[in-house]
């Protein structure tokens, strides 16, 4: 195998999505991943404008919208009573953005990026398991558990949640929010009910939440039921079982009701997060994706922080790769590093927000319910720092953040209370 520009560590939606991106430009890419096989396990993902921007520059849009469904609106209802509490018009926001919402399944997704991958000529290797990382000036390896080094000018960690690398920038540990999600894909014709594929919704409960949306051109119904789980919280280690769904989702309405018995209940993912780093380079070796900044899924915006990675890195080496094809990586990951962990900060402390948020009881919950509803349906200032092109700033300069909206579940509370005082 000749040497490669870049080496890349993990070959999920993250790391799939740089390599055919700085492989596009011209650079010798070579993808490790440890599993015998690339693929993704899970169900629907969301991809909101900001991801589809680059899915259009890519020159994928198109056949990701032919792989999954374009909804028209999405909708938070209320979990208990199933009663509306606000929305969002995804045709509106189009408009606004430019670009489509878009529902897909995961491992369409991830198809779509390996198939771009192998048509680019990156050089794909499975059955690499990265253990250890050095450079030494203008290089850098990963070397695996088998011992085998892959040296390249740069190496760029997407290893995930529970990445290697990133223990050569900090010593953290995932935060458990003691939350769990099942998830679950039917074909729409068993679902047993009639079911509107033109929403996106959410029902936001008491500690739980369940999502559902459609898959595959309408063929498929993609849920997500998601729960506070008490054993969690009581320090038990066998945590998120079935019998912890069902008590969770007791109190929920009809909507929620039938939707349960198609979930997966062989398997359940637990929650985690971790705090915000902003140090994502060292020398020759970076960080990307989840290994970087691993969000709770409350905004839907953790593969697509990955996807937005790397394009602003691909487009900081476009921007300093000389006449003779030699790259200014030190310059590249600097950009790189100057304007991605902010933004990726405030997605990962907003999504902690947003999952107090939806997950309120008792008055706080109707508060809540009140503001919510009182929205105005084309009041984007929620969207606007996230879905607008802001967050890729194609520049070397840090960039100018908009105050972020931040709303927690208490200040919203504490608004309505000064609101209605006399
Ligand atoms: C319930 C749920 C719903 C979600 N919904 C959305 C959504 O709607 N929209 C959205 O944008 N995001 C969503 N996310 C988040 C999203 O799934 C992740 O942020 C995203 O998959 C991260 O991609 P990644 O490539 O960085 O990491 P991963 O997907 O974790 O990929 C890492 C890859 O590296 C490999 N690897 C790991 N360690 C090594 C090693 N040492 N050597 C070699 N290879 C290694 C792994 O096998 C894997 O293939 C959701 C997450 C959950 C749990």
């Amino acid at each position: 195998m000749s040497t490669p520009d870049v080496v890349i560590v993990g070959g999920g939606i993250g790391g799939l999505s740089t390599a055919f991106a700085l492989s596009r430009g011209g650079l010798k890419v070579r993808v490790l991943e440890q599993a015998k096989e690339f693929g993704e396990v899970g169900a629907g993902i969301q991809l909101a404008p900001n991801c589809t921007r680059i899915l259009d520059d890519y020159g994928l849009l198109e056949e990701a919208k032919a792989r999954g469904v374009v909804p028209d609106t999405m909708v938070m209802r209320d979990a208990v009573d199933g009663s509306d509490l606000t929305s969002l018009d995804l045709r509106d926001l189009e408009r606004r953005y430019g670009f489509p919402y878009l529902v897909i399944h995961r491992s369409d997704l991830h198809g779509l990026f390996l198939e771009a991958c192998r048509e680019a000529g990156v050089e794909l290797v499975t059955e690499q398991r990265v253990t250890a990382y050095s450079q030494d000036g203008d290089k850098a390896t990963a070397t695996t558990e088998a011992g085998a080094v892959h040296e390249g000018a740069v190496v760029i960690a997407a290893d995930g949640l529970h990445s290697v690398a990133r223990k050569l920038f900090v010593d953290d540990q995932p935060v458990s929010s003691a939350y769990v999600a099942y998830r679950g894909t039917v074909p729409i014709a068993e679902t047993g009910r009639p079911v509107d594929l033109s929403e996106v919704v959410v029902y936001v409960g008491p500690r739980c939440h369940f999502v559902h949306y459609g898959l595959r051109g309408g063929d498929l119904l993609n849920q997500v039921a998601v729960f506070e789980s008490p054993k969690a919280r009581a320090g038990l280690e066998d945590w998120g079982t079935p019998d912890e769904l069902d008590t969770a989702f007791a109190g929920t309405c009809d909507a929620v009701q039938q939707g349960l018995p198609h979930m997966w209940r062989d398997k359940w993912w637990r929650m985690y997060d971790r705090d915000p780093i902003t140090t994502w380079v060292d020398g020759r070796i970076a960080l990307l994706g989840d290994a970087a900044h691993p969000p709770l899924q409350y905004m839907a915006q953790g593969a697509i922080m990955a996807i937005e990675d790397g394009w602003v890195l691909a487009e900081h080496v476009k921007r300093l790769r000389g006449d003779d094809g030699a790259v200014d990586w030190a310059g590249a990951l600097a950009a790189y590093e100057a304007v991605r962990p902010e933004h990726c900060r405030r997605v990962v402390l907003t999504a902690r927000a947003w999952g107090e948020l939806w997950h309120l009881d008792g008055v706080k919950r109707e508060r809540r319910n009140v503001l919510l509803r009182a929205r105005k349906v084309d009041d984007y200032s929620f969207t606007d720092w996230i879905y607008g092109p802001t967050a890729l700033f194609p520049s070397h300069e840090p960039a100018m953040f908009e105050p972020i909206p931040l709303v927690t579940a208490d200040r919203l509370a504490g608004d309505l209370a000064d609101a209605l005082a006399p």
